[in-house]
């Protein structure tokens, strides 16, 4: 079965839109091109752009995730020594050294209580400090950065402290210049403020932690001061540009101080990833910032929140860089499956449209063929009726033709007898006069042998035998004439010919003394002797007999023609052909009235005559025009209005030159015979 015999159906879903497809107006190559350009770009991009939000969705969640774990060690950091001022209020010696802050025993003892706490806590620093802010005693009373004597009434958490109860803040150490986390707790007595206690806890750790991590957190002040960081190069950097207050406030509290300190990291905030109502004064909570301008830029996905508690700002950077290259990624396979689906598509498409040609082809070409199928019936049963017409007409031709030839053959045969008619009288002639003279003869001899006069006798013998051969040879010819000539053809002698025709009618020629002008170029040699030389000859193809018989006929109605005239002579021309030598003409002129041309355009019918009733039978041309036929050859009455009398040409094809040869030269019996006649008529005669 054909492939292409049917095309399947399109699946449900898709019969809509290849309908849709399929009304579309065919459009060009280019704009298809431009058309799946277009498709799988925005394909492309759609899918970048949803793989990135979701990847910047997860990373916001993981960063979410934690920060809340990086909050809460902070705050665990942070509050870890909350519990120490209430601890060192219980100590007698602190509340008495803030009562007698010159009591030196007092102060040791202090110092060495405030170091012991120290190092079991892990703190970095404790001091006490009374209302003036100057220190008394301190756990590093026996460092060189030691705090006894230093004054901090301008700290903000010793301010804090002393008006509220608790103060806290985080910045450099004046004296150590060592960044650290203060908490200062105010230690009252009968409800009268004594002094002031503070806890110095240092973030390094927990700094320490978070590089050695890969997550960048930062944390920032309230003024937008990174002071925690993973990144060491943002340390005491803003993340944006401070105002000139904030500044002057900073420096003097001596917050921060360093190489760098107070200048600006360079956070671009680009847009906001995710709403949030929360926003923030340094970036809004989920935002996509870049990298410090000038550098490679890196951009970020941007999680913060405030450190609850504190006017801090928590925040996690992510390097959106991977999130991005699987974005690509996913555009990346969606530009090649929508490719592939789209080649696919147009492949189907393409195929099924191929495949409708085909069909369409198919149909037509089977159309075609039943209708070519349908004409070759119609014109095989013309052409067999053709045939078979052709066949019958074919049948009755032959049928025809051998008819016609029977009947010319008859009346070939009814010419012969005609002329022989026309003959007899000569022929009677002929043998009377030999008859007479065999009367006379042996008549004489008799006479001759009764006086003894034997040797005339003898004589007069031998005449009459001469005589009785010469009868007999004219009864043969006569015989020989009136036979049924065959078919077969051969070379013959046109001089040969001539010669013998001439014979036939010669009792007639001598009888109306008419003049025979013989112009036979190569043959005048031999005119006498009748016998042309070999390669003098010219020789045609025909039937001897058949040949004698047109010319008999021709020469016949030449004399017929001249009866009465003044001048008689007959002219027989022998000439080959002078531009086509396969030919060789005879021409037979007369001297007679000629031929009126009413008479001219009837001479070859059948039984047309002009002679008077019993002298012809009119079949004489139309008998010779059919011979000459058959020999291949034409005869025509020549036009002769310039000349007196009658001419014809009769034209036969020249024997080929290997068969030249064959014909035999000698003398036939007619010529044997004509030769005996005379001789007989000359003896006669004498
Ligand atoms: P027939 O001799 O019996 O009449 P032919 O067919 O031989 O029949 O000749 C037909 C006619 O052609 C003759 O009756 C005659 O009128 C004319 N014809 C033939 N030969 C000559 C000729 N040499 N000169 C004049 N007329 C001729």
């Amino acid at each position: 079965m054909s492939p292409f015999r049917q095309i399947a159906p399109w699946p449900r879903a898709l019969r809509r839109p290849a309908r849709i497809a399929s009304r579309l107006p065919s459009v060009s190559q280019t704009t298809k091109a431009l058309a799946f350009c277009a498709l799988v770009a925005v394909g492309a991009w759609t899918a970048y752009h949803y793989a990135e939000r979701a990847e910047t969705s997860a990373i916001i969640e993981r960063a979410a995730h934690r920060l809340d774990i990086d909050e809460s060690t902070l705050k665990g950091e942070l509050t870890r020594y909350d519990y120490l001022p209430a601890l060192l209020s219980l100590n007698p010696d602190i509340a008495e050294l803030l009562r007698h802050p010159a009591d030196a025993a007092l102060i040791a003892r202090v110092n060495r209580y405030l170091e012991d706490v120290t190092t079991d806590s892990q703190a970095a620093a404790i001091y006490v400090l009374d209302l003036n802010g100057t220190t008394l005693a301190a756990s590093n009373w026996d460092r060189p950065i030691s705090f006894v004597g230093q004054n901090f009434s301008y700290r903000p958490y010793f301010i804090d402290a002393l008006h509220s109860g608790t103060g806290r803040f985080y910045g450099l150490g004046s004296t150590s210049h060592l960044p650290g986390y203060f908490y200062a707790a105010r230690i009252e007595a009968d409800g009268r403020a004594l002094g002031i206690v503070t806890t110095k806890i240092s973030l390094d750790p927990l700094e320490a932690l978070w590089k050695r991590g890969d997550e960048t957190v930062l944390v920032a002040d309230a003024n937008g001061v990174v002071f925690l960081t993973s990144v060491p190069g943002w340390k005491y950097r803003t993340l944006h540009p401070l105002s000139a207050a904030a500044r002057a406030r900073i420096d003097t509290k001596r917050q921060y101080e360093g190489p760098g300190a107070l200048e600006e990291i360079g956070l671009v905030h680009r847009r906001r990833l995710a709403p949030n109502a929360e926003i923030d004064a340094v970036s809004p909570p989920n935002s996509l910032v870049a990298s410090p301008a000038g550098k490679r830029r890196t951009d970020y996905v941007v999680v913060s929140r405030t450190v609850s508690g504190t006017d801090w700002q928590i925040m996690s950077l992510t390097d959106i860089a991977p999130a991005r290259k699987s974005a690509r990624y996913a555009a990346l396979v969606a530009a090649l499956g929508l490719s592939l689906a789209t080649i696919g598509t147009l492949y189907v498409l393409q195929r099924r449209k191929v495949i409708a040609q085909r069909l369409s082809m198919r149909e037509t070409l089977e159309r075609m063929n039943d209708e070519l199928e349908r004409k070759v019936a119609r014109r095989t049963g013309a052409l067999a009726r053709a045939n078979k017409s052709l066949r019958s007409e074919i049948i009755e031709h032959k049928r025809t033709e051998a008819t016609l030839k029977a009947t010319l053959e008859e009346l070939v045969q009814a010419g012969k007898m005609a002329l022989i008619g026309q003959m007899s009288a000569g022929i009677t002639h002929e043998l009377n006069q030999p008859l007479a003279a065999l009367r006379t003869l042996s008549d004489n001899a008799l006479l001759f042998l009764q006086r003894g006069r034997r040797e005339e006798a003898e004589d007069n013998l031998r005449v009459i035998a001469g005589l009785i051969e010469r009868m007999g040879k004219i009864t043969a010819q006569l015989r020989r004439f009136s036979h049924k000539a065959g078919t077969e053809l051969a070379p013959v002698a046109v001089e040969r010919a001539i010669a013998n025709a001439l014979f036939l009618v010669e009792l007639r020629l001598r009888k109306e003394d008419v003049e025979v002008v013989r112009n036979v170029p190569d043959a005048t040699a031999h005119a006498e002797s009748l016998v042309p030389c070999a390669p003098c000859a010219h020789l045609v193809l025909a039937d001897a007999n058949r040949l004698e018989q047109v010319l008999v006929n021709l020469f016949a109605n030449a004399l017929d023609a001249m009866l009465g005239c003044a001048v008689r002579r007959l002219s027989i021309a022998v000439h080959a052909d002078t531009t086509d030598d396969a030919f060789v003409d005879i021409v037979v002129t007369d001297t007679g009235p000629g031929i009126p041309d009413a008479v001219r355009a009837r001479l070859f019918e059948p039984f047309f005559t002009t002679k008077p009733p019993g002298a012809g039978l009119g079949l004489g041309l139309a008998i010779s025009a059919g011979i000459v036929r058959e020999l291949g050859g034409t005869l025509k009455a020549d036009d002769t209005a310039a000349t007196n009398g009658a001419s014809f040409t009769l034209r036969l094809r020249r024997a080929p030159a290997q068969d030249r040869a064959d014909e035999a030269i000698a003398p036939t019996t007619l010529e044997r015979n004509r030769a005996t006649t005379n001789h007989a008529d000359e003896e006669h005669d004498d």
